[in-house]
């Protein structure tokens, strides 16, 4: 029966990566996410309705503005895109919980808005960071207090751990955009999924910096965004952690 939803929280969430793209580019250019109508970020013409639906003005309109015929960024159908996906699988594994799905997509909005914004700019924005912090906060203390002392000391550690990285490399490896969002990372994710998660964003980064230096498009001084890793990490615990802990004990005890 909730398969029968699964399109509908699809469209819901290219709606949302759309305004997750403006929130973005309001960043950019330090305006407000909230006031003002959407304009073409080339020619500045204000967009119509028709320029703005999602992924369906980009493919008719062939990724080219409607006005200037200026190409489109493809990080606009991609946030899009991604942000429609990562709803349905979020959605589909808090089906039981409407409260812990919300939470689960309002943190996803953060967590999509920090990935881009790092992966271009290499900052992790406060304005973003700091909301989505106070909010796992907000969840654990209206959800269960007693809860909360595990992923306090997993964010502590996590972030205690990061900051060791930005002090002993002089902020060279990691910057404290980092920190907080591992403090962030800790906090959501609670002990001992952290781990994992930091594990994980530790290999994949290893893995696509080779991959940088081996295709000369980086050298091992070239300066790499951590925070999509991180989030990467995140989210393939989210999704499968329990499963991931239990494999890798399992390694052990066999
Ligand atoms: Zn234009």
């Amino acid at each position: 029966m909730s398969f029968l939803l699964y399109p509908f929280i699809f469209l819901f969430g290219l709606t949302i990566g759309s305004f997750l793209n403006s929130v973005i580019y309001r960043l950019e250019v330090k305006e407000s996410a909230f006031k003002g109508r959407s304009y073409c970020p080339r020619c500045h013409h204000s967009l119509g309705w028709k320029d703005l639906i999602p992924l369906f003005s980009f493919l008719s309109l062939k990724g080219r503005c409607h006005y200037c015929q200026k190409p489109i960024s493809w990080q606009y159908p991609l946030v899009e895109i991604t942000t429609g996906l990562l709803f349905v699988f979020l959605a589909h594994y808090s089906i039981y919980d409407l409260g812990l799905m919300i939470y689960w997509l309002a943190i996803a909005c953060f967590l999509i808005v920090i990935f881009v914004y790092d992966l271009k700019h290499y900052i992790i924005p406060d304005k973003i960071i700091y909301p989505a912090i106070i909010i796992v906060f907000a969840y654990w203390l209206l959800g269960n207090l007693e809860m909360l002392l595990n992923p306090l000391i997993a964010a502590l550690l996590a972030s205690s751990f990061f900051l060791t990285i930005v002090l002993v490399s002089k902020g060279k490896w990691m910057g404290l955009g980092d920190v907080k969002l591992a403090f962030f990372m800790g906090l959501f994710l609670g002990w001992p999924n952290i781990l994992v998660a930091l594990f994980l964003a530790f290999f994949f980064g290893a893995i696509i910096g080779i991959g940088l230096i081996a295709f000369s498009k980086k050298t091992l001084k070239s300066e790499v965004p951590f925070g999509p890793f991180l989030i990467i990490g995140t989210f393939v615990v989210l999704f499968f952690g329990e499963n991931l802990i239990n494999w890798y004990l399992n390694l052990f005890l066999l």
